[in-house]
């Protein structure tokens, strides 16, 4: 079996741990380039959302590379998520590919396409393979992916107070192929260390009062740099610390239901969104309204919200972020992305709103 899945964010780094430590093979696409999204553009229906034309893209590059078996994690609704599998195999098959289709929507859809041998080679594994053997490979995926993370979070604290633009990404790039390198928890736990070594080290102005700004939205686009044209760079490169609300590992402990105890968990998220939005609208958009409250109330400079043109769940979440922008104080902007977004157009537009969040404080001290 030659498994591929389509590529968001870093989770490849999390799938590729994880396989290795079962000596099985993943085929992996390359990461969202701007060939993925042309291919995908030129495939898929016109008005679908940017997730869906990235991951046609990023799944035609992997079917080239020799992936036999996909394996799509979706939901069930009520955007457009629940039905992405069946287009995207039609249109598939209709350019000639040759795979397999596992959709895993629900624990109960995992343990039947196991069950069922969807998931083909794995038979060959399972005679091998033990309970442990699997709990192993899962928690050494798991371990890279958290320190990828890590660093990642540290990356966005420092960057908008290094000296020389661009040392953070550089130094973090660095640290993101050692820690994608390691063969076992030793390499793995000392290539993490020197990653944040390296970007402590980096020369920074202490001196800066960096504004404080969050991002959440539409996972897909808040997760992939690719997707997002690579904003939390370009947000730190003007002087702000950015908190970014959604992690791959915070989403699947969310799910498992074990994120009680975190501090800004998507579940304290929805609860506060309670008073704008009181039933499940889709996807990340109560949250989004929620994290905006939160946010707001731990007295943030700024808030961004990020959605892909035509995303229904976060159109709903725009509109609510309007009143409370106003009922909390705290500006919001909103980023639509699609196809024919610009890096130019988007650097100009997050020039003006940190210029409007810089007036806004100096405004605020001088009262
Ligand atoms: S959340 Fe929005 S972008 Fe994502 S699949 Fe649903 S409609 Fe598309």
């Amino acid at each position: 079996m030659k498994a591929t899945f389509p590529h968001v964010g870093r989770m490849d780094i999390f799938i590729k741990g994880m396989t290795k430590a079962l000596g099985m093979e993943a085929v992996v696409p390359p990461t969202n380039s701007k060939k993925a999204l042309n291919l995908g553009v030129k495939y898929a229906p016109e008005f679908v959302c940017l997730p869906f034309k990235l991951m046609l893209g990023n799944l035609i590059e992997a079917l080239e590379k020799g992936a036999d078996t996909i394996i799509l994690v979706s939901d069930r609704g009520p955007c457009r998520l629940g039905l992405y599998g069946l287009p995207l195999q039609i249109i598939l098959k209709n350019l000639g590919y040759k795979f397999n289709w596992v959709t895993l929507d629900s624990p109960q859809a995992i343990k039947s396409s196991f069950q069922l041998g969807m998931i083909k080679g794995v038979e060959k594994y399972r005679d091998k393979l033990t309970f442990m053997d699997g709990l192993l490979a899962f928690h050494f995926g798991w371990k890279k992916m958290l320190a990828t993370e890590e660093i990642e979070r540290l990356s966005l604290k420092i960057r908008p107070y290094e000296i020389n633009k661009g040392d953070t990404t550089k130094v973090f790039y660095q640290g993101m192929r050692a820690i994608e390198e390691a063969e076992n928890l030793y390499d793995l736990k000392k290539a993490k260390n020197k990653a944040i070594r390296n970007l402590k080290n980096i020369s920074q102005d202490r001196s800066r009062k960096p504004l404080k700004v969050a991002i959440a939205g539409e996972i897909f686009v808040v997760l992939d740099s690719f997707a997002n044209l690579d904003i939390e760079k370009k947000l730190g490169e003007l002087g702000c610390e950015v908190d970014r609300t959604i992690w791959f590992s915070t989403h699947i402990l969310h799910h498992l239901g074990l994120d009680k105890f975190m501090r800004k968990s998507k579940r304290k998220a929805i609860q506060a969104a309670r008073p704008y939005l009181k039933y499940h609208v889709g996807a990340e958009c109560n949250a989004t309204v929620g994290y905006a409250i939160l946010y707001a109330k731990e007295g943030y400079d700024g808030f961004i919200h990020l959605m892909p043109f035509t995303c229904m769940p976060e159109f709903v979440a725009g509109g609510v972020l309007t009143r409370v922008s106003k009922d909390y104080d705290i500006p919001i902007f909103t980023v639509e992305l699609e196809e024919h977004s610009s890096q130019t157009h988007l650097m100009t537009r997050l020039e003006a709103f940190v210029e409007l969040l810089k007036r806004r404080r100096n405004q605020r001290s001088n009262q």
